[in-house]
């Protein structure tokens, strides 16, 4: 009998370590609520059209199909059971000789009812629910005959100056400049109005703090309005209360927290305040050396000190290191290898910081560019990346802006809505379409 290895969630960690298991003695089941990995980096793109699901999404099933001690299963793990050794799905239930949970993180709204009003980014249906809302928005500013109403359909808020803030409100910046320009005739592109809230003193605070700025300006050249030290402390259906002040927006978007997945609660080990399972230095729960946790779920400590980030680096390497102690190699701590962090602000803007060097601008985007191609997972998913980006590139375009599901109440269409607006003064769309080149 060979030990069974289960491996809950295809993410990041999961699949690297179903991967790094395939010359081993053992049996593989990798779960997955999902039938798809996900390339969450590469999310806000789908958000914001410039790419479409499947582009940045790979069935798990092909990913390990040439894997023979592999199998992969669709299904959703209500319980864990460390004791009995015994999973729970939901629709059945699984007994193991090793686990390795991995099935990262979800938005945390620091305990307000928040989700249906501010969506945040971290699956498909997320991703296509704010590209739903965002072109949703632009449709009904083109009806809309009120100003006051027409400036809050074309006024984006994003909540939370991180990573996935920074790259989402940048992006929101270049659809009203460059994509929308010119498809409607009510919208004057130089309306749309972007504001990024950031409760701390500056964004990207994890990055060196003249890269923190160096995207502040580079946001600012796509109309992004900045707030540092803004907290939002009311989000409803016409804006946000940040700072006592009230913004009205139609669309606000969640950019500010993340929790640890639910299952880490159910395998008796410590947790930190956002539900992430303590682990011990080679990443297995204290008292199960049969169990591992890893990714975003993990609170993994440096053996140097400090923390292993949540990002898919950490994700991967915390994968292939208990892969190694099932295939038997010793129970040695996890060293994370820091490659650096990278972050997008729009077309041909970026930020890189290392250890040795950190970059912005043109030259930083070249290199996050090559480097998100290369993880892709698939030769299909990656040719097609690189035509879809082409193209965006050379035309500003967003092929993807599909409205997708409900389109809920729009303003009703009567015989003002066909006034036009006065076309854009040149210097102004000269100006709209030279920013970020
Ligand atoms: C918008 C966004 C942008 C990001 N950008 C970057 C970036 O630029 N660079 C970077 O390094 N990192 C980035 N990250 C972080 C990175 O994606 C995560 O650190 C990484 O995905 C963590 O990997 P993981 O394997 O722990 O979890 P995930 O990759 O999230 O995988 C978890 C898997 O578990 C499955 N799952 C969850 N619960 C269950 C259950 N109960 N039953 C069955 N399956 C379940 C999910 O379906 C999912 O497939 C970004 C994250 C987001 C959301």
């Amino acid at each position: 009998m060979r030990p069974h290895v289960v491996i809950v969630g295809g993410g990041f960690g999961g699949l690297a370590t179903a991967r790094e298991l395939a010359n081993v003695d053992v049996d593989v089941t990798l779960l997955d609520r999902r039938n798809h990995h996900l390339f969450q980096p590469l999310l806000y793109q789908v958000a914001t059209a410039a790419l479409s699901p499947s582009d940045i999404a790979y069935p798990i099933r092909a990913a390990l199909s040439s894997q023979k001690n592999a199998r992969v299963l669709l299904a959703e793990v209500r319980r864990i059971d460390p004791v009995g050794r015994r999973i729970e799905l939901d629709d059945g239930e699984l007994t193991y000789d090793y686990l390795v949970v991995a099935t990262g993180a979800t938005h945390s709204y620091f305990g307000k009812d928040w989700a249906h009003l501010a969506p945040g980014l971290k699956s498909i249906e997320d991703a296509t629910e704010i590209r739903r809302r965002v072109f949703l928005a632009y449709e009904a500013a083109e009806r809309e005959t009120d100003p006051e109403r027409q400036k809050e359909w074309l006024t984006f808020v994003v909540v939370g100056g991180g990573p996935t803030g920074v790259e989402l409100a940048g992006a929101l910046g270049e659809i009203g400049l460059h994509t929308l320009a010119h498809d409607f005739r009510k919208i004057d592109p130089t309306n749309v109005h972007v504001v990024l809230f950031e409760g701390g003193d500056r964004v990207l605070s994890s990055y060196p703090a003249k890269l923190s700025e160096a995207a502040r300006q580079q946001l600012e050249r796509r109309r992004v309005e900045v707030r540092l030290n803004a907290v939002v402390s009311e989000i409803d259906e016409r804006g946000v209360i940040a700072g006592g002040e009230r913004v009205g927006a139609r669309t606000v978007l969640w950019a500010a927290g993340v929790k640890a997945s639910p299952l880490g609660a159910d395998l008796g080990a410590p947790l930190d305040r956002a539900g992430r399972v303590i682990v011990t230095p080679e990443l297995s729960v204290p008292g199960h050396p049969e169990i591992f946790v890893i990714g975003d779920l993990a609170k993994m400590d440096h053996p140097d000190g400090g923390q292993v980030p949540g990002v898919a680096q950490g994700a991967i390497q915390g994968g292939k290191h208990v892969a190694r102690i099932i295939a038997g190699e010793p129970r040695t701590p996890f060293r994370y290898h820091d490659k650096g962090n990278m972050a997008t602000i729009g077309r041909a803007s970026a930020i890189v910081a290392t250890k040795r060097f950190s970059l912005s601008g043109v030259v930083a985007w070249m290199l996050w560019w090559v480097v998100h191609i290369f993880f892709l997972v698939g030769f299909r998913n990656r040719a097609l990346m690189m035509l879809h980006w082409g193209w965006s590139w050379l035309t500003f375009r967003r092929g993807s802006r599909l409205i997708t599901g409900a389109t809920g109440a729009l303003p009703a269409i009567h015989s003002a809505t066909l006034v036009q607006r006065a076309p854009m003064p040149r210097a102004q769309e000269t100006r709209a379409s030279s920013l970020g080149n």
